[in-house]
């Protein structure tokens, strides 16, 4: 019966509490969530509305299909950004949704304020500057000039500006980061005297927004922190706690004799005589091949080493002799069981990634139960 694969479990309650933990530290620094990739595997809709009914007013995204989603999840939030490049074909929903994309180039704020006149509206829009990060924007400070200059078409109203750090080292505002913050300053007076008006700024991301206080902006985009990776260390501004699990069940326990092979092409071997247990997940659902002896599971509130290869569906964990664990059981690979815990980070350190990866890398097709509210 339970035999049918793994599941995600979002605990909205946990949610809330990062929430409250992150505005009770940003002070009067506006929070925007960033919920592009699917709310980094937790689920678009189902975070968007969460979040905004926790208050939550400013949002971001990659695409526009996600701030479409986001504005029926929050019909009535302030701000939902894209962050990605908006084409002259999304501008009549932009419009009607209240969607604002930013600005990346002269030729950008062209084909959108062309599409804007075109579709009878004015379109709001932030200015994004390409401070260092070395990716989407005008280059600062080679093309602040440039950046003035789209303040007057006639398609667009200019409300907002930002950039992006490319590295923060974990002190005050040192070096790379330093440089960044410095060029945004210089831009900003350019800008937002072309604009004729004071622009709503924003910069930091959740490392940014965690160590570099001294970057707030009016506001800061958090992603990573939000879901509770990447603060977990008590005394620094803030300490924000996983949100997210992923659990399956035991499929089936045996007892197996020492030198027993496991899996494909015998990548173990029992060293002692010991039950084996077949979990429901493999590489399909996200969980990595890295894994695969390396890994751990949690099973009856123990860590059990994930042995053999990962297969496409199914993973095997050495439980030890007389496990007394049976077929049915629940096995966390995200997540706590017991006093134990296994961390979308530990996961990455065995992948040789992050944990943005590992959340992401879920399979969109498992389950997402919403738990705690
Ligand atoms: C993804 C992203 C963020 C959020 O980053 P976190 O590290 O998850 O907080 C902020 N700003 C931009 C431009 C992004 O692409």
């Amino acid at each position: 019966m339970y035999c049918d694969g793994s599941w995600v479990e979002v605990d909205v309650g946990c949610l809330r509490g990062n929430v409250a933990t992150l505005r009770a530290a940003l002070g009067d620094t506006r929070l925007i969530a960033v919920v592009k990739a699917d709310a980094y595997g937790h689920g678009l809709g189902a975070m968007a509305g969460a979040l905004a009914r926790h208050g939550v007013n400013h949002f971001a995204v990659a695409y526009v299909a996600e701030a479409l989603t986001v504005r029926m999840a929050a019909p009535t939030a302030e701000m939902v950004l894209v962050l990605g490049v908006a084409q002259a074909v999304d501008v009549p929903q932009l419009l009607a949704k209240q969607i604002t994309p930013v600005v990346v180039s002269t030729h950008h704020a062209h084909v959108l304020s062309d599409a804007a006149l075109a579709a009878g509206g004015r379109l709001g829009v932030h200015l994004k500057l390409d401070t260092g990060m070395g990716r989407l924007g005008f280059i600062c400070p080679a093309e602040v000039d440039a950046a003035a200059a789209v303040c007057r078409l006639p398609g667009l109203d200019v409300r907002g500006i930002c950039t992006h750090f490319s590295m923060v080292e974990p002190t005050r505002v040192p070096g790379a980061a330093r440089r960044q913050a410095e060029k945004f300053a210089h831009a900003l007076p350019i800008i937002e005297a072309a604009a004729g008006r004071r622009l709503f700024r924003h910069m930091s991301s959740s490392r940014a927004a965690l160590l570099l206080p001294d970057c707030d902006q009016d506001a800061v985009r958090v992603g990573l922190v939000l879901y509770g990776y990447g603060a977990a260390e008590p005394g620094q501004r803030f300490c924000t706690e996983p949100v997210l699990s992923w659990k399956s069940r035991v499929m089936q326990v045996k007892a197996v004799p020492a030198g027993f092979p496991i899996g494909y092409y015998a990548s173990y071997k029992t060293p002692q005589a010991t039950d084996m247990a077949v979990i429901s997940c493999g590489y399909t659902d996200g969980y990595q091949r890295h894994l695969g002896n390396t890994g751990q599971v949690l099973i009856g509130g123990k860590r059990r080493p994930v042995v053999g290869r990962v297969s496409m569906n199914w993973i095997a964990a050495d439980l030890g002799p007389d496990s007394g664990v049976q077929a049915g059981d629940e096995a966390v690979l995200i997540g706590g069981q017991g006093d134990e815990r296994i961390g979308a980070d530990e996961l990455a350190r065995h992948c040789s990634t992050i944990a943005y990866e590992i959340l992401t890398g879920i399979s969109r097709q498992i389950e997402r139960r919403y738990v705690g509210e």
